[in-house]
């Protein structure tokens, strides 16, 4: 075992863990930052991003209205001091990233690009083609490097955090290349590993995307914040899961039915029961317009693919050489993977899972209830993205909370006097040390990890998918639980040390157990309708009794417990959310009364 006395450890060498890690470099060089990540930096799942990150540039554009549409696009359940947080400081942030090198997409006059992205109804999302993540990624990553008190502990995967007396101590990770164990001893933790979605079997997420963050800081008990609300984006490749980025349709492509007609205008939008006239069309909002598709395949308006059914993404009339210049990789991946070139044929699509609105519990200040823990990005609930996270706040929440939680962090570590705590920490660790030594030791494998996982995921999109009732949740609950006792069976085929990944699917498999545990126990109690959350036996949003975050609480090997804490609203009381036509109309009447 290696122990690495450090002042601050990173847990996620993506977006956020880059932008908090250069945070506590510029706060303070002299604080030592240690980032582990369980993939090279540049694999992160922040290099997939397509289509862009939301701020405030335009001139008929204003804060209050991102506010605006941030807090309507979560249908109400976001914390309202944080989304004005957070769209005040994010032009601030993207405007930090063209200094540091990002390659923005320009208009004629040399100012920043926007494109419209769905929800978001002026045009603010900055791009930089369709590979805004990568260009993102890869300038956090370059500024990075100028700071020597950053250090990277590469493909090094972490498995518990070490916590004593309600204060962060360290945490524990296993080096994939030797299989040597590390402890890092820390002041301050910070929690930027990114997303789960691989607990569902169909997903637009990278395969490290197994929400081990989200577990550990789990176990050590912070509670996950709303778990139950997962989206979907309407746009993913049957088959692969693989995106078509919103930059699509907020280029201006159509999405139509097996009849070539443009379904979207026969819905109102609304929960189960759909009204007409949505004049929206593509730019709705994702949770709407996955409902809108579920709707479609009930008619039997789909079209069938091996993969399941599907829609057509039909982008022919943007023409050869838009296609080129604003989405060249969408035609790359659509040709690629479903041999449709875009400016040919429309190419088939089916929503697919996205995104965890829910996480780690945090303030707005990127801190959890455990003294020195901070998280942020997808792991993290802060939380600005409340029932449905609108397309293009991600990569902005990495900035601005990535920043948040870096100073805060710093701040910390530099006011912390050395806690007294080292035996029972090295004893804490030692114990982390035997749980995984413990897995070479099991002889008889009963169970398969790839099978267990299969079943869990499976479970989850039966009853845990765009349409909920109790009854499917129900059984979800009990799939769920009964794979985690099956866990116990299983053991290592692969006993070496050296890379063995045989190892790390065993412990990501109980990571993806225990949120999916949370996700559908969330989802059990809310018995309402609200964004991705949608219940076919509770249609209607209840702002009476669930205008408020679920927290699920870990309780070992029994199932969680979930309670709840209220929204902070600070300025929008619970309205309707409007699009398209209805929201025009809704503008006019308000003008008028002016
Ligand atoms: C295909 C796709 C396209 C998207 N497009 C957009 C978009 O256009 N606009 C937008 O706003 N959002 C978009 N999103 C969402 C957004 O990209 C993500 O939410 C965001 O990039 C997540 O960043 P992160 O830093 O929190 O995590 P990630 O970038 O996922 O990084 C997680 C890090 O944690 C590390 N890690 C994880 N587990 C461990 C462990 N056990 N031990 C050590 N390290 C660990 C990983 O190695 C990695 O470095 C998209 C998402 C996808 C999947």
């Amino acid at each position: 075992m290696q122990v690495v006395e450090t002042d601050i450890a990173v847990i996620g060498a993506g977006g956020a863990g880059l932008r908090a890690a250069i945070a506590v470099a510029e706060t303070d060089p002299g604080l030592q930052v240690s980032v582990v990540s369980k993939v090279l930096p540049m694999r992160s799942h922040t290099v997939a991003a397509e289509g862009g990150a939301a701020g405030v540039v335009r001139d008929n554009d204003s804060l209050a209205a991102h506010f605006d549409d941030t807090v309507s696009g979560g249908d109400w359940l976001c914390d309202q001091d944080a989304v004005e947080l957070f769209v005040e400081e994010a032009p601030r942030q993207l405007v930090r990233l063209e200094h540091w090198g990002c390659p923005w997409s320009r208009t004629p006059e040399g100012k920043p690009d926007t494109r419209p992205f769905g929800g978001m109804k002026i045009e603010r999302t900055w791009f930089a083609a369709d590979k805004s993540g990568f260009h993102i990624l890869h300038t956090l990553f370059q500024t990075s490097l100028q700071f020597p008190s950053i250090k990277r502990y590469d493909e090094f995967f972490s498995t518990d955090l070490l916590v004593d007396d309600g204060r962060v101590a360290g945490v524990v990770a296993i080096e994939v290349r030797t299989g040597e164990i590390y402890v890092f001893k820390a002041k301050a933790v910070i929690v930027a590993s990114g997303g789960g979605g691989r607990i569902f079997p169909f997903t637009t997420n990278g395969a490290i995307k197994t929400g081990d963050g989200m577990a550990m800081a789990y176990r050590a008990g912070v509670p996950l914040k709303d778990m139950e609300f997962v989206q979907y984006h309407p746009t993913g490749l049957p088959g692969t899961g693989i995106l078509l980025t919103e930059g699509c349709r907020g280029e201006g492509g159509y999405l139509v039915n097996k009849d070539g007609h443009r379904y979207l205008q026969d819905y109102g939008l609304g929960p189960a029961t759909p009204e007409p006239r949505n004049k929206a069309m593509e730019l709705g909002p994702r949770d709407r317009l996955s409902q809108a598709f579920w709707h479609e395949d009930q008619k039997g308006n789909t079209i069938q693919t091996p993969y399941g059914s599907a829609v057509h993404l039909d982008l022919r009339h943007l023409g050869e050489a838009k296609i080129n210049e604003r989405l060249p990789f969408v035609r790359d991946l659509a040709t690629s993977y479903m041999l449709a070139d875009p400016v040919k044929v429309p190419v088939p699509v089916r929503p697919v899972v996205h995104y965890m609105m829910g996480g780690i519990h945090t303030d707005i200040d990127a801190k959890t209830p455990i003294a020195g823990l901070y998280a942020a990005g997808e792991c993290a609930a802060v939380s600005i993205n409340g029932a449905n996270r609108l397309g293009s706040n991600s990569l902005t929440e990495l900035l601005v909370f990535g920043d948040r939680a870096g100073r805060h962090a710093a701040q910390f570590a530099r006011d912390a006097g050395k806690a007294d705590n080292t035996q029972r920490v090295d004893a804490q660790a030692k114990d982390h040390v035997q749980k995984i030594e413990a897995l070479f030791g099991r002889e008889e494998r009963k169970e398969k990890t790839a099978e267990l996982r299969r079943t869990m995921a499976n479970a989850l999109e039966e009853g845990c998918g765009i349409y909920r009732d109790e009854a499917r949740i129900q059984a979800t609950c009990e799939t769920i639980a009964d794979v985690r006792r099956r866990t116990a069976g299983l053991a290592l085929q692969d006993r070496s040390k050296i890379f063995n990944t045989d190892l790390l699917s065993i412990l990501e498999l109980e990571n993806m157990l225990e949120i999916a545990e949370a996700v559908a126990h969330s989802a059990l109690q809310r018995k309402e309708s609200r964004g991705s959350h949608q219940r076919l036996d509770h249609t209607a949003r209840d702002d009476t009794n669930f205008l408020k975050h679920s927290m699920a609480h870990y309780q070992g090997t029994q199932t969680p417990t979930v309670d709840y804490l209220d929204v902070v609203i600070t300025k929008s009381p619970p309205g309707e959310r409007l699009y398209g036509g209805a929201a025009e109309a809704k503008a006019k009447k308000m003008e008028a009364a002016e």
